[in-house]
C-alpha cells in the first residue's frame, strides 16, 4: 500500500523537495492533495505531474485558470482559506506535510489532527503559536507529529529505540546563519540581499531571514520544547557553522548521540513519509576528509536578541511565543520590502512582547485574537 500525501506549501522549497522525494520513490508514496498560496503556475505544473485527487490554491485571483487547465484531467480545484483547512481531512489522506509558512499553518495542522492524519510537520511556527494546544490535542487523537525541520528530526533519529530513558539535554545546532561574528554596528547597514545569502541552505525568504536574525534558532528551541516534552533548560543552543551535525542528545548516563550527514533537507523530509523504516536515497554520502574540523561556538545573544526572546517566551509561557511570532512575521515582511533595518526585526519583536496584553492559559480564540492584535501593533511600529 502506497502512503498517500497531502502537501500543504507543495511550490516552497520544502514542498518542491518533497515531491523529489515522492517522485524518487513512487513504490512507496503518491500525492493526495497539493496546495499553494497564488503560484498557479508551478502549482499547475505540479498537478500534471504528480496527478492529484485536488489541489488548492489559497489566493482566490488564480481559481480560474486552475480549474480550467485542471478539469480537464479530473483533479478538483479549491481556492480559499477555509478550503485549506479543511482538505486535510479527506478520507485518502494518510500523511499531511506542512511546508507552509507562517501563522496559516495552524488551522490546517489543527483539523489534520482532528481528522487523525499523521503529520509530518515542517511549519515550525504551529508548535511556536500553539505548542502547548498541539501537541495536547495529538496525544487526544494518538497522532503521531514527526519533525520535518532537521534539528528536531536529529533528535527524533536518536530517540529511536531510547523511549524509555530519559534525556538530560539536546543540543540543537545553529549554523549561525550569514551575520556570524558580526558585532551590533556591522549589523546597522545589513541591506536585504545580503541576509537572504545563507551559508549552507537554500530556503524560502521568510526562514532564511529567520536564520540571518537567529529567530528561526529560537523557535526550533520553543518548537523542541513540545516535539519532546522538555523544559527550557534541558535545551542548549551551539553554533556549528559546517551544519555537519544537525543536533545532539546527551543521555543521562552523560552519553551523547548524534545525527549527521551533509546539508540537505530531503533527508529529514524522506525519514518522516518513511519512518520508521530507512529507504534508499541517492544523495550525496558525507565524507570526513571534506571536513577535517568540525567546529563549534557559544551563540551571541546580545547582538542576535531573538535568540534571547525565544527563551522568555518559553519560560513565560502563555501566549508569548504567539506574540513573537505575529511580530516577526509583520517586521520580517517589513525588512523584506525596506521598510525596516535588519536590527529593527528583533526590537519590533521586543516591543510587541511588551505592548501586547499576556494570557496565562489561552484557547484557540486567545491565539487567534493574540495573532492579529500582536499583527496590529507590529504595523504600527513599522509605519
Ligand atoms: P517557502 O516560502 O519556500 O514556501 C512556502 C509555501 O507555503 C509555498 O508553497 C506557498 O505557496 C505557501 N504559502 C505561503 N504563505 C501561505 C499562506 N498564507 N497560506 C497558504 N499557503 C501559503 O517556505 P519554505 O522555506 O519551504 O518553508 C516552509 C516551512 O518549513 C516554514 O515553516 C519553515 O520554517 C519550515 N522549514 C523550512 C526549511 C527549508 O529548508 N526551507 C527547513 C526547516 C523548516
Ligand atoms: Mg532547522
Amino acid at each position: 500500500m502506497k502512503k498517500k500525501i497531502a502537501i500543504l506549501g507543495s511550490t516552497g522549497s520544502i514542498g518542491t523537495q518533497t515531491l523529489e522525494v515522492i517522485e524518487e520513490h513512487a513504490d512507496k508514496f503518491e500525492v493526495e492533495v497539493l496546495t499553494a498560496n497564488s503560484n498557479a503556475d508551478l502549482l499547475i505544473e505540479q498537478a500534471l505531474k504528480f496527478k492529484p485527487n485536488a489541489v488548492v490554491i489559497v489566493d482566490e485571483t488564480h481559481y480560474k485558470k486552475v480549474s480550467e487547465v485542471l478539469w480537464e484531467h479530473d483533479i478538483k480545484t479549491y481556492s480559499g482559506i477555509e478550503a485549506l483547512a479543511q482538505i486535510v481531512e479527506m478520507e485518502a489522506i494518510d500523511i499531511v506535510l506542512t511546508a507552509l509558512v507562517g501563522y496559516a499553518g495552524l488551522l490546517p495542522t489543527i483539523n489534520a489532527i482532528k481528522a487523525k492524519k499523521t503529520i509530518a510537520l515542517a511549519n515550525k511556527e504551529t508548535l511556536v503559536v500553539a505548542g502547548e494546544l498541539i501537541t495536547k490535542l495529538a496525544r487526544e487523537n494518538q497522532v503521531a507529529i514527526l519533525p520535518v525541520d532537521s534539528e528536531h528530526s536529529a533528535i527524533f533519529q536518536c530517540l529511536v529505540g531510547e523511549f524509555q530513558n530519559n534525556i538530560e539535554k539536546i543540543y540543537l545546532t545553529a549554523s549561525g546563519g550569514p551575520f556570524r561574528g558580526k558585532t551590533r554596528d556591522e549589523l546597522l547597514n545589513i541591506t536585504k540581499e545580503q541576509a537572504l545569502k545563507h551559508p549552507n541552505w537554500e530556503m524560502g525568504a521568510k526562514i532564511t531571514i529567520d536564520s540571518a536574525t537567529l529567530m528561526n534558532k529560537g523557535f526550533e528551541v520553543i518548537e523542541a520544547k513540545w516535539l519532546f516534552n522538555l523544559k527550557p533548560e534541558q535545551i542548549d543552543v551551539i553554533v556549528h557553522p559546517q551544519s555537519i551535525i544537525h543536533s545532539l542528545v546527551q543521555f543521562e548516563d552523560g552519553s551523547m548521540k548524534a545525527q549527521l550527514g551533509l546539508p540537505d533537507m530531503k533527508h529529514p523530509i524522506q525519514y518522516a513519509l518513511s519512518f520508521p523504516q530507512r529507504i534508499f536515497s541517492k544523495s550525496a554520502r558525507f565524507n570526513f576528509l571534506d571536513y577535517p574540523q568540525l567546529t563549534f561556538e557559544q551563540p551571541d545573544t546580545d547582538t542576535f536578541l531573538n535568540l534571547k526572546l525565544a527563551y522568555l517566551a518559553l519560560e513565560k509561557g502563555g501566549n508569548l511565543a504567539c506574540i513573537l511570532n505575529a511580530a516577526n512575521e509583520i517586521a520580517v515582511e517589513a525588512f523584506l520590502n525596506d521598510k525596516i533595518a535588519f536590527l529593527q526585526i528583533a526590537a519590533i519583536n521586543q516591543q510587541c512582547m511588551k505592548n501586547v496584553p499576556f494570557i496565562e492559559h489561552p484557547t484557540l480564540e486567545d491565539y487567534i485574537k493574540t495573532n492579529e492584535l500582536a499583527r496590529e501593533v507590529a504595523l504600527t511600529l513599522v509605519d
